[in-house]
Order: C-alpha cells, then structure tokens, then sequence
C-alpha cells in the first residue's frame, strides 16, 4: 500500500485523531480548614484526573465527613497511614467551622474513621499499601459495604483503577492502629497499657495520571533513600505534595534537601504544617512554610483551601497557583 493510503485508512479508522495529552490538566483542590487559607490540621487534596476520575488523598479532619459538599463524586480514596490526623478519627462539622489556629475537630469519627465513612458514602475504593487493606475491607463489611472496595497496592507493585495508577511508596514512619477503632475488650486492654494495633509500614504513593503526570505524595516520613532511587530514578515524579511541619515528619529544611536534592520534581505542593501557615491567604512571616518555600529551588504552591490548582503532565501548574 502507498503511503497516502495508509494515511486515508488510518484516519479513516479515527487513528490519527489523537488529543494532545499535554494540554490536559490534572486538577487539584484542597479540602482544607478554611477557605482560601493553609490551616494547621490541613492534609486532604482532590487530585482530579482528566478523565474525571477523582482521588481524595489523607482526608485527615478537615474534611466534614462523607456529608462535605466539597466532596462530589469520589472513586478512590488513599490513606497513607492510620494516625488520627490522617485517617480522620474525628472532624469538624463543616467545612470553615472552627477557625485556622483552634480548628474544629468536635465530630467523632471512631470507631468507623472519617475515610470509611466518605467510602461508604461515595462507593469508592480504599486504596492502600502495607496490611492495611484487611482493616478497611472488615470496617467496610461490618457496615453493610463491600470488602472488596478495599484494594492492595504494596510496595513494588501498582494498581490502575478509572485511569489512574496508583502505587505505594517507602515512608519512614510508625503506624499504629488507635485501640479505639478496635473497642471491645481488646480495645480496652491495648489502651490500659498503652499499644496500638500493628496494620505494617507506613507509606507515600506514587500517582500516574492520564496526562501523563507523575505526582509524589510524600505521606509522613522522613528523608528515605526511595525518594532518590524510587520516586525519582524509577517513577520520575514531576510533583510532589511534600508534607514539612516537623516533630511528626521532616522539618522545613529536611523537607527542602528532599525535593533539591533527591526528588527534584517541577513544583511541589507543601501539606502538614501543624501550624497556621498563612493569613488571608499569604505565607505567615516566621512561619515553616515559609522556610520550606524560601529554601525549595522550585515553585512551592501552598495549599489554600477550596482553591483549584492545574498541573500539565509535565508537573507545571498552568492555572489557580
Ligand atoms: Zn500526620
């Protein structure tokens, strides 16, 4: 066949009409404390993909239950680890409820946690690494949902659910399960003497999105060779959501020497600063998010609730940043 018809028969057969990948954006919004500002409890982010499939990452307490009106629609959810902040043992009553510096957490969320409430809410999936699937797929069972709902991603491996990849990633942190998930007579006994429920490893993800982007969620942690060899030699991570507010996981200056020099992605989003990282929407001076912005090499975006940002496959944010 002469190369006009093949031409002739690949556009015939629609193969020439491709969209360009680049000019799609992943989405990605903060479910924050207050609207417009970067709050002390602040974990939770929608990472919208361009096919409209949409992740909530750590819903932790700022999101107000599976009734948000943030919410929508969400097909999975990812837990990096079990600590209360994260999981969401407990939450506020609505969104902007409390305020930045004494944020509301006056909802309790156990022994269900706030991620298994929103999953039973929204159907969606619970996607996480270490054994912490078996604790998600009982909690879901034993609230009339269903077990499978609860899917594995360890370390090495990956799952690709709605068009998004999903695999997990080394965190350097404890797990625990808090004894009030578990109750009963056991629950009792494990709180008397102080232990928590063992579910593995603590972990980061590593996202891939249908534009292309590869994106880092760090998780807590502490600076881990995987952020060299894994996220960046291997995943090649262009984002990164770079959790900094210390004592619990790195500091501002740990947190920049990971992004300059092992990650080194296109821009990354700072999360977790235990503080009230901003005043009417700008960096707090004397603040760590200020230190972690002044010492990243790259553009840091800070996280303003309800604020939508757009990040092209190339980790480059192309709109609300
Ligand atoms: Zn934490």
């Amino acid at each position: 066949m002469r190369l006009s018809n093949w031409i002739t028969t690949l556009c015939a057969a629609g193969a020439l009409v491709v969209t360009p990948a680049i000019a799609q954006t992943v989405k990605v919004t903060p479910l924050g404390g207050i609207d417009g500002e970067f709050c002390p409890q602040d974990r939770a982010l929608v990472f919208e993909d361009p096919n409209g499939t949409r992740v909530l990452y750590d819903p932790g307490r700022t999101v107000a239950g599976a009734a948000d009106p943030r919410l929508g629609k969400i097909d999975i959810i990812l837990v990096s680890h079990m600590h209360g902040d994260h999981v969401g043992n407990a939450h506020n009553k609505a969104p902007n409820s409390g305020s930045c510096d004494k944020p509301d957490m006056s909802v309790s969320a156990v022994p269900n946690t706030s991620a298994v409430n929103i999953a039973l809410a929204k159907k969606s999936k619970i996607v996480t690494g270490s054994e912490m699937p078996p604790f998600f797929a009982a909690k879901l069972k034993a609230n009339g949902g269903d077990p499978a709902n609860a899917v594995l991603a360890r370390f090495g491996g990956s799952v690709t659910i709605a068009g998004v990849r999903i695999a997990t990633v080394t965190a350097m942190h404890s797990n625990g399960v808090d004894p009030d998930y578990i109750g009963g007579d056991l629950g009792k006994a494990m709180k008397d003497v102080g232990i928590a429920g063992d579910v593995g490893l603590a972990t980061g993800y590593v996202l891939t999105f249908s534009n292309g982007l590869v994106a880092y969620l760090s998780g807590d942690t502490g600076i881990t060779a995987d952020q060299e060899l894994v996220v960046r030699n291997h995943y090649r991570a262009k984002l990164a959501v770079m959790n900094m507010g210390d004592g619990f996981t790195t500091g501002p200056a740990e947190a920049a020497y990971v992004i300059n020099e092992l990650v080194k992605p296109a821009s990354v989003i700072a999360s977790h600063a235990n503080e009230v990282g901003t005043v009417d929407g700008k960096v707090r001076p004397g603040s760590k998010t200020e230190a972690f912005v002044k010492a990243v090499k790259v553009p840091v975006h800070v996280p303003l609730s309800g604020k939508t940002m757009e990040f092209d496959g190339a980790g480059k944010c192309t709109s609300g940043c």
